[in-house]
């Protein structure tokens, strides 16, 4: 079985950024969910219109396509894997303890009122994609793409409503995991408002003591 760390956390967490400076640090593959999912409907698969109908109703894509993707990306790769995204449900998360050897679980806390001011700064640029935050990450110049000098603009599910829509959807799903993960003693949860590195210092300690 291969070794699996994953991360649990609201968007505007840094859950991503944590995984992805774990992925260097242990050479184990950072694996999204969501990208998984995109690069089907990208490549305009038979799985990528199936799931592309599902996420426009704002619903969960189903845990054998995400399984299946799963499989596929891992197959013959790495000792082992830093899910990002996943599991969602208790299914995929009896899954994944039946699939790998889960060495921790890391929750990235971020209170409600912290994520939605977070996930509220977004800008991203309408020509080359770049990501900004209003605090965060601004922007030298107002509005303005430092990379290609495009202009920023808020994505439509950044929009108030949506977002707290989203938000109070990730609180109900996740506080199962976290209880799941929780009762087998695998969680472990981190403060997501402090700075990236010290958050990343807290995580490569756990692993060494574990
Ligand atoms: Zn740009």
């Amino acid at each position: 079985m291969k070794d699996a760390i994953v991360f649990l956390g609201i968007q505007g967490s840094g859950k991503g950024t944590q995984a992805e400076l774990l992925a260097q640090h242990t050479g184990f593959l950072h694996v999204n969910i969501g990208d998984l999912l995109r690069e089907q409907v990208n490549l305009g698969t038979e799985i990528g219109a199936q799931v592309n109908t599902i996420i426009q109703k704002g619903e969960l894509a189903p845990d054998e396509i995400v399984f299946e993707l799963i499989d596929r990306r891992i197959a013959d790769c790495c000792d082992g894997v830093i899910f990002d995204g996943f599991p969602r449900t208790l299914v995929q998360a009896e899954f994944l303890l039946q699939h790998y050897h889960v060495v921790r679980v890391y929750y990235l806390d971020l209170k409600k009122v912290d994520a939605i001011k977070r996930i509220q700064g977004r800008k991203v640029c309408s020509q080359c994609g770049t990501n900004y935050h209003i605090t965060n990450h601004p922007p030298k110049k107002s509005g303005i793409c430092d990379a290609c000098g495009g202009k920023l603009f808020t994505r439509g599910d950044d929009a108030p409503s949506a977002i707290r829509k989203r938000v109070a959807a990730f609180y109900e799903e996740t506080y199962v995991l976290k209880k799941f993960f929780e009762e087998k003693g695998e969680l472990k949860t981190l403060p997501a408002l402090e700075p990236i590195q010290e958050v990343q210092d807290m995580i490569i300690e756990d692993i060494k003591l574990g």
